[in-house]
């Protein structure tokens, strides 16, 4: 007796039993057939269950093989960023490991458990901390994001709640929530969650250590409820739990003034007659070198949160070489955007050779930073950046002359920050 046969002795779907004269055909098996409304249902299913099963095992399919390796990674932010080879390092070697922790986490796993290694970098403003973030995330193959912590307060305070954070690394994945939990978040400007003082205080402080708390859920791992449309929280909105603990987080902030409380540390006095014996040591023009997790303490991080960053390194400042490097010989440099903006007028820009020199002589002299070059380059641009998209010329050549000329008429101190 078969189960495939109808009453009336008709094939009969196995799924849905009607009978062959009731359904369009029938796909016969071995002992079974199946009608063509269920097969397609069947598709339906498995095609759900497998987009499922993608999804649980993560989007992160690159073998171990596959992987960039930290000097190749290396070698893609030279293209972009001028020295900081120290920080690249880190960040690179940083990355390469979150992506073996990611690998670990889809391969068969033993009783070793590799935790992530968040990251903190100091440096003064302009000296390429966004722009190293920018670059490798060009590159990664997990959702990134930078966000600005100054925009965070403590709950129930005017501002973001700390995790909206995580919304905009949501928001990178698509809302897939399996993707931002192997995501990377960059939070620029870390230092201004600083406490105001070193002294635990009797009052609370509002803007910093209640911050630094929240963040420190988020940096430790834990499943936290996201605003989908970030902002702040409020009880109609509907959240979305992110496990944060493959998350890797990468810091930056300038830090100003912490010179002072290494050098204290250090024993040494930024100015003064003790110094100079210590100088053959210690290289008094660049103290950022010598920062250790005790400097973050002084300057207002609270250990917990410190501890929660146990990889810390430092940007150099910018000098004269490395600010003409940063005018000419990134792969996107100043100067080759600007013929590049000259070539879409099929217009050939050359530039006098000494010209470089001034524009980097002007952003020294008025302490401009790599932030600089572009405003002084403006500056002397503008005037054939107006006129000569309308005259019928194939060529511009910008001469030290008329760079002088146009930076005077452009009053420089102007451009100064405050
Ligand atoms: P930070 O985040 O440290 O304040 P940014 O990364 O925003 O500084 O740098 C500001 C700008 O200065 C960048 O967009 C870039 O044009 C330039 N710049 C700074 N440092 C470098 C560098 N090391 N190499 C190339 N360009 C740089």
């Amino acid at each position: 007796m078969t189960d495939y046969k109808s009453k009336t002795g008709k094939n009969k779907c196995s799924f849905c039993g009607r009978p062959e004269n009731q359904v369009g055909f029938l796909i016969s098996g071995l002992n079974a057939f199946i009608c063509e409304s269920c097969s397609e249902q069947a598709y339906e299913i498995a095609k759900e269950a497998m987009g499922a099963d993608k999804k649980a095992a993560g989007p992160f399919k690159l073998s171990l093989e596959q992987l960039p390796k930290p000097a190749a990674i290396k070698s893609h932010l030279d293209q972009y960023i001028i020295g900081q080879d120290e920080a690249k390092r880190y960040l690179c070697v940083s990355v390469y490991n979150h992506y073996k922790r990611l690998l670990q986490n889809t391969t068969n796993e033993d009783d070793v458990e590799i935790e992530k290694s968040n990251i903190i970098m100091v440096g003064s403003t302009g000296t390429g901390k966004t722009l190293l973030a920018r670059t490798i995330a060009k590159i990664l193959h997990v959702p990134f994001t930078i966000v600005d912590a100054t925009v965070l307060t403590e709950a129930g305070y005017v501002g973001e709640d700390i995790e909206s954070i995580l919304t905009r690394l949501l928001q990178v994945a698509d809302y897939n929530v399996n993707e931002a939990e192997q995501g990377i978040v960059f939070i620029d400007e870390i230092d201004k969650i600083a406490r105001k003082s070193d002294n635990p205080s009797i009052t609370r402080d509002v803007s910093g250590e209640g911050v630094q708390q929240g963040l420190l859920k988020l940096l430790e791992g834990s499943i936290v409820n996201v605003p989908p449309q970030g902002g702040r929280k409020h009880p109609d909105q509907k959240m979305i739990p992110v496990n944060t603990k493959n998350i890797l987080f990468i810091c930056g902030g300038a830090f100003d003034g912490i010179e002072k409380k290494i050098a204290q540390r250090l024993n040494t006095h930024v100015v003064g007659f003790g110094a100079a014996q210590q100088s053959a040591q210690v290289d008094r023009s660049n103290m950022l070198q010598y920062i250790a997790p005790q400097d973050l303490k002084s300057f207002g991080l609270i250990p917990e949160i410190i501890g929660r960053l146990p990889v810390l390194t430092y940007l150099n400042p910018l000098d004269r070489d490395a600010l003409r490097a940063i005018l000419t010989e990134p792969k996107n440099s100043i100067i080759k955007q600007y013929i590049k903006l000259f070539e879409m007028d099929n217009i050939r820009l050359t530039f006098d050779e000494p010209v470089f020199d001034y524009i980097v002589d002007k952003a020294v002299e008025y302490k401009l930073g790599a932030r600089g070059l572009r405003s002084i380059v403006e500056a002397i641009m503008m005037d054939v950046m107006f006129d000569i998209p309308s005259e019928d010329k194939s060529e511009y050549h910008l001469t030290l002359d008329y760079a002088k000329k146009q930076l005077e008429k452009a009053n420089l101190s102007r451009l100064q920050v405050a």
